[in-house]
């Protein structure tokens, strides 16, 4: 964690009265997102301590956002929040783990501002309290860069039971949970200020991309019936093109099998060029994941399960390339990034 060449920037050398020191900063805002575990040791330690259940597999994923380049530097800190961890946990579902807890490290320029911290730790505690984990413990500075936040998520697993992305088989349906491109309409509704589908549906949209839902309900219940797992943040396209190149298969996607919002089918209709957003955009964090048809029925349980819906999209195949199929079977050509060659 902290080492000395970065003491002259601590926050605990800021002796102006108003701005608190690093330790009081963790003690008001971090401690109470360890809910008490005793894991966490009231981040009082020089670490956390987790003891992993018998016969599981540790888990571990890390993403980094920094100012600027992943999010605005203005952007809401209570959204911010909930994508960090929520990109993390998305990472976890996709390979079958069980979240169990999480660590923090945040940079953050001079001078943090309390109101931003406390917004920020609630949508913090709001999202572990939604997935059942707690804070483990983190580290936190001052930089004279943007800010960036990085968090480690850590979750269990059946040993040798964790869903791969190279696991797929000729013949294995492909599924979808939830719904697909929302988030890349939200983005064109928050960015570029479209009117996609009405003030309710386009407020649907910016929300799907702000406030990721990983399926941390979904995911464990797919070991032991899914063959592949991947979670959808660089788009359909791609992320079923990851399946299918490591498993050394294709994929034929049918489109009118895509599972849409409401509001994204509002935005297709009125136009129709849309379709590549939803096939390409990213950030929707759903599941895409295979399974032989003889698992179709335990499919259907996890999904219900989980409260989660997933759709059957697609087959895998032993030609390569991911292809997009409209009705009647006909390949559809979305033109560049529409589908992706290997
Ligand atoms: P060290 O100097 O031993 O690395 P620190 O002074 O950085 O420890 O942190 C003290 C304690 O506070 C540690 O238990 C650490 O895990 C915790 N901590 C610091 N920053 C955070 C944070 N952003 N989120 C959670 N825990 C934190
Ligand atoms: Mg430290």
């Amino acid at each position: 964690m902290g080492d000395t060449t970065d003491v002259p920037n601590r926050m605990s050398d800021n002796d102006e009265p108003d701005r608190l020191g690093e330790f009081d900063l963790i003690a008001a805002y971090f401690r109470p997102l360890t809910e008490g575990r005793p894991e966490a040791l009231d981040l009082k330690d020089d670490a956390g301590l987790l003891t992993p259940p018998k016969g599981c597999q540790l888990v571990v994923t890390t993403d980094a956002l920094v100012a600027g380049q992943h999010f605005l530097a203005d952007a809401d800190p209570e959204c911010l929040a909930v994508k960090a961890l929520g990109v993390n946990l998305s990472d976890l579902a996709a390979m079958g783990a069980t979240p169990a807890a999480y660590t923090l490290a945040l940079a953050a320029p001079k001078p943090i501002v309390p109101g931003w911290l406390q917004t920020f730790a609630s949508g913090l505690g709001d999202m572990q309290a939604a997935h059942g984990i707690f804070l483990l413990g983190g580290d936190t500075v001052t930089t004279n860069g943007p800010l960036t936040l990085s968090i480690t998520a850590l979750g269990w697993v059946a040993a040798g039971q964790a869903l791969r992305r190279s696991g797929a088989q000729t013949g294995d349906d492909l599924y979808l949970s939830g719904s697909i491109g929302d988030a890349a309409l939200g983005l064109l509704v928050a960015r570029d200020g479209r009117t996609l589908a009405g003030v309710d549906g386009d407020a649907f949209l910016r929300d799907r991309y702000d406030r990721p839902r990983p399926r941390t309900a979904l995911g464990p219940r797919l070991v032991s019936i899914a063959t592949s797992c991947i979670d959808v943040s660089d788009g359909l396209a791609a992320d079923v093109g990851h399946i299918a190149k490591t498993s050394g298969l294709g994929a034929e996607i049918g489109v009118q099998d895509l599972p849409l919002s409401d509001a994204a089918r509002a935005a297709l209709a009125a136009d129709p060029s849309l379709l590549k957003t939803l096939v390409t955009g990213g950030d929707d964090y759903e599941l895409a994941f295979t399974a032989p048809p003889s698992s179709a029925a335990a499919v259907a349980t996890a999904a219900r399960e989980s409260g989660v819906p997933v759709t059957r999209i697609g087959t895998m195949t032993t030609e390569p390339d991911v292809r997009l199929l409209g009705p009647g079977g006909a390949m559809l050509d979305l033109g560049p990034g529409g589908y992706r060659h290997f």
